[in-house]
């Protein structure tokens, strides 16, 4: 790489790709897009399988967002199709609905019992409510919330927990629990974003259209240490946080995952997008990708999702394992890429260490731009 450009971007998913077609099509800047990966998109990339199936190979990747500043961004690039993502999960025997809600109630209890439950959640939240379960725990006056409070995290929560992260919920940051309600009401939906939808080719076309344009070179299969100091004047830094400092002050706990792809006949699919199985079994759950595709045929794969130990340079870094600790090490490293600022800028789930979901980490890539990028690319103009 001889040439040298404006800016080195590290890491091709959600928050490298949309920095650089900000900094490429919206201030003109050269661009070099580097990933260690044999493709663009980060964790939400997709391919076809040897069946012509689309599959997302790093586990299943739903698009939903509140903000129409980000769905309209991103609708630049792709058309989409709506899509509403139901899960299961696999509780005293039944598929009940996740989040849990009236009707996972009415499924799991008696007839009086299972009224009796309802209507003292509705009286308590209100119909519609959504409360976390750390809410619901909260409710300690009442017996039968209080029963329910424990059932509901018993059954769905606390094994799921302790598989998925590798330690008791109450280790974690609530924050992470709060991800999945309870819903005081019918809505079966997972989501209940304004704007739901999938990338209606995929998200390997809507990379494919946002990093086309002149200005933006990528090399895969190109780790950070790879490229040159003379190559580029400043950069954007996606991978994780404590990788870029050598892990100097120790290792930023992150939760790994191995995904197992399967192909079954139709008949052998889910009934919806994802059944949770929080009390059975290695892994936490499985996928049937054609309800996210809205691709039919004889037969659909699956993925199975065994959550496992991070280890370095074996597996992927796929989730931040938040937790008071690792939040206190997060802002020594943090402290640490302050004192590269007007150089070298930190951005994305790995690198924020933030728990973002992609119009997160899109949105995070849209206000760096704005804020930090444009000013500085105004300064260097001046
Ligand atoms: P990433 O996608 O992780 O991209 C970072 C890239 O940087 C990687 O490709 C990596 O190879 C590269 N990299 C790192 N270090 C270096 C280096 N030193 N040199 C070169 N390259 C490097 N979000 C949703 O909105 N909906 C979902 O349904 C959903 N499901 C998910 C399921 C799973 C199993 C996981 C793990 C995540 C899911 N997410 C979902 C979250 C989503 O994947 C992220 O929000 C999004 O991908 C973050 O984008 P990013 O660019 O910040 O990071
Ligand atoms: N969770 C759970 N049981 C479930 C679903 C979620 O215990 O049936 C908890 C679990 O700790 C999980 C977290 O809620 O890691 C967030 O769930 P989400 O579905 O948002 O996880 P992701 O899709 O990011 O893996």
């Amino acid at each position: 790489m001889s040439r040298r450009y404006d800016w080195l971007i590290v890491g091709a998913g959600f928050t490298g790709a949309a920095v650089a077609e900000r900094l490429a099509r919206g201030l003109d800047q050269t661009v070099l897009l580097i990933d260690r990966r044999d493709h663009v998109g980060g964790n939400a990339h997709d391919r076809r399988d040897e069946g012509g199936r689309l599959i997302h190979p790093y586990g299943p990747h739903v698009f939903h967002t509140n903000s129409a500043r980000i769905f309209d961004y991103l609708g630049q690039f792709t058309a989409w199709r709506p899509y509403f993502h139901r899960v299961r999960g696999h509780v005293d025997g039944r598929l009940v609905p996740v989040p849990f809600n009236l009707d996972s109630i009415r499924l799991l209890f008696p007839e009086r019992m299972a009224e009796r439950l309802s209507d003292t959640l509705v009286q308590r939240f209100g119909f519609g409510a959504r409360p976390s379960i750390h809410d619901l725990r909260q409710a300690t006056d009442d017996a039968d919330l209080r029963f329910l409070a424990d059932y509901v995290f018993d059954k769905l929560f606390a094994n799921y927990t302790a598989k998925q992260w590798g330690v008791a919920a109450d280790a974690l940051d609530a924050s992470v629990l709060a991800r999945v309600p309870v819903a005081i009401s019918r809505d079966d939906r997972y989501f209940v974003d304004r704007y739901q939808a999938m990338p209606r080719e995929g998200y390997g076309a809507l990379f494919d259209r946002l990093l086309d344009h002149p200005n933006i070179h990528v090399s895969l299969n190109t780790g950070m240490d790879q490229v040159g100091a003379q190559t580029w004047d400043r950069m954007v830094y996606c991978g994780a946080l404590d990788d870029y400092f050598g892990r100097s002050a120790g290792a930023l706990p992150y939760r790994s995952v191995r995904f197992e792809h399967q192909i079954v006949d139709v008949e052998h699919g889910l009934p919806v997008g994802t059944v949770n199985y929080p009390n059975e079994f290695d892994f936490t759950r499985i996928t049937d990708f054609r309800h996210l595709t809205g691709e039919r045929g004889a037969t659909t794969a699956t993925v199975t999702e065994y959550p496992v130990a991070h280890e370095m340079g074996v597996n992927a870094p796929y989730y931040p394992v938040l937790s008071e600790a690792s939040r206190g090490l997060a802002a020594q490293y943090r402290a640490m890429a302050a004192t590269l600022a007007g150089k070298v800028w930190f951005a994305g789930r790995l690198a924020d260490f933030q728990y973002y979901n992609m119009d997160q980490a899109v949105g995070r890539a849209l206000s760096l731009v704005e804020k930090s990028l444009a000013p500085a690319v105004a300064r260097m103009a001046a």
